[in-house]
């Protein structure tokens, strides 16, 4: 049984890992990309190659890790998982890759964090599985090519625009993934309250689904703290009354913006004018990175029209006035 005592700290990590989809087939949405990627995976199966490099991008939360779990057990094959920041020195990388088998995974979380050194080191192994390494130093050192197992290198990023050419024109396989609809927002939603065995009632998984930000790991977020009220308040089942009073106490509005994207939006709106203003401008005033609002807040923002970008900076829009009842004034773009 879990009591509230027993559900801090590594929660959210071992939350995820239950909810996270298993197979292509219970990877809900993006179907164009699982499309293709099903033909890929498939072709280099059958002809025993190791798949060729993928590199996917999107915002934080829409199914990248989860996607390079699905792929390693599709090919039957073993995944490694690092990030661009724990691998800190050459010897970091070369210690993983070494250890791949044949056509492993090795998959790299926030590929744009990798330090210069790290990435140059990477190219060969990627190009021709191979490691220029050098032994010794000064006059003694001797440079020395240690042959790799073919493997797949699966780079996730926010933006395919934080990567430096040469690493990125080395992953022949690139993906965008992008916000989910509603509709395929609360099948994850009904599959997870299935796992997390809270009772869904339609209206309220319908409700939750619009209000999750595009993202399935906010979704499951929500569900979850849905579950805790469902449990004091509901008899733990949760319904739409529910689900929108407590929703409603969680910060997150009926269009789905929570606390950080109603700030910067009356930033702009109150500080700036409307906007244009730049996006370093908007982090300082708001007390978050430049990076988050970039790579997390902004694309929603921009998505629903509630922000637009120009050159000169960025623009609260009418839709973004009309949410807070203020008046446009003539110059904000549509
Ligand atoms: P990312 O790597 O892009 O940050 P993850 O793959 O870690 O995202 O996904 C976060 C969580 O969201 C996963 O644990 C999983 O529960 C859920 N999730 C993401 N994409 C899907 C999907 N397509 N279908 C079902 N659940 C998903």
């Amino acid at each position: 049984s879990d009591t509230l005592s027993e559900e801090v700290l590594t929660d959210d990590v071992r939350l995820e890992a239950s909810l996270r989809p298993r197979t292509f087939d219970e990877y809900v949405g993006q179907g164009a990309v699982v499309e293709k990627l099903k033909v890929y995976v498939q072709a280099s199966a059958r002809r025993g190659d190791a798949l060729d490099h993928c590199l996917f991008s999107g915002p934080p939360g829409l199914g990248k890790t989860s996607l390079a779990h699905i792929i390693a057990s599709e090919l039957g094959v073993g995944i490694h998982v690092t990030s661009g920041p724990a691998l800190e020195r050459k010897g970091d990388l070369a210690g993983l890759l070494t250890n791949l088998n044949e056509r492993d995974v090795l998959f790299i979380d926030e590929i744009h964090r990798l330090n210069a050194a790290v990435e140059e080191y990477l190219y060969p192994a990627m190009e021709d599985f191979r490691l220029d390494i050098t032994i010794d130093t000064g006059p003694a050192a001797r440079a020395m090519k240690i042959d790799l197992p073919p493997f797949t290198l699966i780079g996730a990023t926010t933006r395919t625009g934080l990567l430096t050419s040469p690493l990125r024109d080395r992953f022949q396989i690139q993906e965008r993934l992008e916000y989910y609809e509603p509709k395929y927002l609360e099948m994850i939603i009904n599959r997870s309250g299935k796992i997390l065995g809270v009772p869904l009632d339609r209206d309220a998984s319908k409700e939750i689904s619009t209000r999750s930000r595009g993202t399935p790991r906010i979704a499951n977020r929500l569900l979850r703290r849905l579950r805790d009220f469902a449990q004091v308040e509901g008899e733990g089942h949760v319904t739409l009354e529910l689900a929108r009073s407590s929703l409603d106490r969680l910060g997150v509005d009926a269009s789905g913006l929570d606390s950080m994207d109603r700030k910067i939006l009356l930033t702009i709106i109150d500080k700036f004018g409307g906007g244009p203003v730049g996006v370093e401008t908007i982090a300082a005033s708001v007390g978050e990175q430049r990076d988050t609002i970039e790579d997390v807040y902004e694309p929603y923002l921009l998505q629903e029209g509630f922000l637009q970008r120009t050159p000169r900076g960025r623009m609260a829009t009418h839709r973004a006035y009309g949410y807070f009842k203020k008046a446009p004034p003539p110059a904000s773009p549509q």
